[in-house]
């Protein structure tokens, strides 16, 4: 009531009150910006390791362009988006604008460019409400094969029947399907020979110290030897020099992501990254 005035508010002004109000400001923000187009998706360049072959791929990732705050990293926002259950409605985006994208680059001459698109583990398999990739996939006339899922091992050692099924029907259709932050999940490698996975991304924390930590060395090694026997391609992470690109190159990686080639760009930046690497 009016009456109370600054008193009420003041009383109600605990910890747990003022955490509420900013996840609600918050999450009407982010429903807010996602209709006035400042989430935005970056493009961070997959380089093709031990080969002369031009780029022709990126990892899709967002960003919060906040008229105010300035460019907003995910860390900062995705947590929260996820228990807000926003997440969804964010990864639909994404993937919608990079669906939208591949379209471009297609027409304007640039041609196919693959995209790792990231999935949240939160809710994976639920459908409700959201956006079907796969219908969305066929209605826009796509090449389900330029997309690549991103997701943890969480889901695929989940076993909810929902989140199984979706993979499936998402593999089938031709899209590819990436392990995400690949030795930091589960110990269990079951899932490996259940699923058909495409490709495991090895984590950074494994390439951050290579060039000193021989325990690094042998589990990328590991990881490498595994795969080929499997059939999987092995993408590292966060490859920030020279020597991590030689080491990583040498025992036998297929695909290296870092701020060594590039950061995530905006598309614009990213299309003269194509151009220049593409004309070299
Ligand atoms: P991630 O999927 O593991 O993505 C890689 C992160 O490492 C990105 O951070 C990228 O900018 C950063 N990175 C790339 N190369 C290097 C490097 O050489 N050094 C260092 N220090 N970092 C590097 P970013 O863009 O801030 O994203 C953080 C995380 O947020 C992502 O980790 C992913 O889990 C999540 N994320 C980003 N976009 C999306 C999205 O559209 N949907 C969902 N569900 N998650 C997303
Ligand atoms: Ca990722
Ligand atoms: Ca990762
Ligand atoms: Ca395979």
């Amino acid at each position: 009531a009016k009456d109370m005035g600054g008193s009420a508010f003041k009383f109600y002004t605990t910890e747990l009150e003022l955490s509420w109000l900013s996840r609600t400001f918050i999450l009407n923000e982010l429903e807010a910006a996602i209709e006035k187009g400042e989430i935005e998706v970056y493009y961070q360049p997959l380089i093709p390791a031990n080969t002369e072959t031009a780029c022709q791929s990126a990892e899709a990732l967002v960003r919060w362009q906040h008229p105010e705050r300035g460019l907003i990293s995910p860390a900062d926002f995705l947590p929260q988006a996820e228990r807000m259950g926003m997440i969804e409605k964010i990864d639909d985006f994404v993937f919608s604008q990079v669906c939208q994208q591949i379209k471009t680059w297609q027409a304007n001459g640039i041609g196919d460019v693959h995209v790792s698109v990231n999935r949240s583990a939160h809710n994976f398999g639920n459908q409700r409400g959201r956006l079907d990739w796969l219908a969305y996939i066929r209605e826009q006339g796509i090449n389900a094969g330029l997309i690549t899922l991103e997701i943890t091992e969480s889901v695929l050692m989940r076993r909810h029947a929902e989140s199984g099924h979706l993979l499936k029907k998402l593999r089938q259709a031709g899209v590819q399907i990436a392990v995400d932050d690949f030795g930091t999940g589960y110990s269990s490698l079951s899932y490996l020979k259940e699923m058909d996975i495409d490709y495991l991304k090895i984590d950074r924390s494994f390439i951050r110290d290579l060039e000193a930590d021989d325990n690094d060395r042998a589990i990328i090694e590991a990881i490498t030897g595994m795969a080929r026997h499997l059939g999987i391609e092995v993408i590292a992470e966060g490859v920030e020099t020279l020597s991590q690109k030689e080491i990583l190159e040498k025992i036998g990686c297929h695909w290296l992501q870092g701020y060594f080639f590039a950061k995530p760009m905006p598309v614009d930046v990213f299309e003269e990254f194509l151009a220049s690497a593409n004309n070299a």
